[in-house]
């Protein structure tokens, strides 16, 4: 019997952790339900504003989400710019588990949703949060300005403590500190030792219509070979498909790195690949077949939420390939 572990990105992780774990502690449950239940109770939480139901926005204010779920190279599923539904990491299982394909976008997935029995449900950014991405994109001075406003981001004088911080959940649901992103990528593996892996976003905020991110991309956004383990990144999605990130990973634990070394191997490809990168992010989790896990990122900010039979926890990465004053 192996020990079932759950690795989830961000301080929402914990989200996608509370309803995902009973998955896979259920006699009938598996890594992939694990997986499927923790994105998406992400998605259907109002207070994450970067994945799901009250999404980042693009330049015209439209939310598309996409996302992705793997078992391994041979099952895997995918769904893309999708405008009018919000559960799309239970439509990219779907497209895994009744169609010979890896990949569907746009209006073709839409119909595939709606033949499969998905209710359609458009995704909605709020007003403040479509403001904030369109700051994001132009580099607006006043998202400061734009944060004190909003009743979500309540201000808090040094010292004190916001009464989001007391329940364990910002008000924004825990994103980085630029807020343009964030994905929640979770990372599973049950009693049997199988390994699932899924991802769900809206993408940047403030994106050109139509831009799709490494997130639902097999080996951008996340991979799973069960032989070896499995990978999946957050951040600025422009890296990751730069250099394959996810793949690139698991590629490093197969030929005998740690997972901490193959995600410490990947960041260095970004770096050498991408040296104008700016104050971009990238992070990655990675768990080998071992059930040895790393996580780390290019700058500070990555949260990982982690939960095991001991208890869940908060782990904030020591790789961190740049503490942010270059
Ligand atoms: N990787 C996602 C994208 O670029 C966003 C994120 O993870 O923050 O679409």
């Amino acid at each position: 019997m192996a020990e079932p572990l759950l690795l989830s990105t961000w301080h929402f992780g914990q989200i996608a952790n509370r309803a995902g774990w009973p998955h896979l502690l259920a006699p009938d449950g598996s890594a992939l339900d694990a997986v499927e239940q923790a994105c998406r109770a992400v998605e259907e939480d109002p207070r994450v504003t970067s994945v799901g139901y009250r999404g980042l926005p693009d330049l015209k204010g439209q939310v598309s989400l996409d996302a992705a779920i793997m078992l391994s190279p041979n099952r895997c599923g995918a769904v893309a710019y999708v405008r009018r539904f919000v559960e799309v990491i239970s439509i990219a299982r779907r497209v895994m588990e009744q169609t010979p394909h890896v990949l569907l976008v746009g209006e073709g997935a839409e119909i595939f949703a709606q033949s499969q029995g998905f209710r359609p449900r458009s995704p909605r950014a709020d007003e403040r949060t479509a403001e904030l991405a369109l700051c994001e994109h132009h580099g607006a001075e006043d998202r400061e300005a734009i944060h004190a406003r909003d009743p979500r981001h309540p201000h808090v004088k040094d010292g004190e403590t916001s009464p989001e911080a007391h329940s364990g959940l910002a008000a924004d649901g825990g994103r980085d500190a630029d807020s343009s992103h964030d994905t929640i990528g979770v990372i599973a593996r049950d009693c049997r030792g199988t390994l699932a892996a899924g991802c769900s976003t809206s993408g940047l905020a403030g994106k050109m219509p139509g831009r799709v991110g490494d997130s639902p991309i097999v080996g951008h956004g996340l991979y799973v070979d069960p032989g070896v383990g499995a990978a999946v990144a957050t951040g600025h999605g422009e890296l990751m498909m730069a250099i394959c990130g996810s793949f690139l990973a698991v590629e490093g634990m197969r030929r005998g790195l740690s997972p901490q070394e193959a995600i410490a191997e990947v960041l260095r490809r970004i770096a050498e690949c991408i040296p104008d990168r700016g104050d971009r992010q990238a992070a990655f989790i990675a768990l080998d077949k071992a059930g040895k896990w790393a996580a780390g990122a290019m700058r500070p900010g990555f949260q990982v939420a982690v939960r095991t039979p001991a208890g869940e926890q908060l782990v904030i990465p020591d790789l961190v390939f740049s503490d942010g004053s270059d």
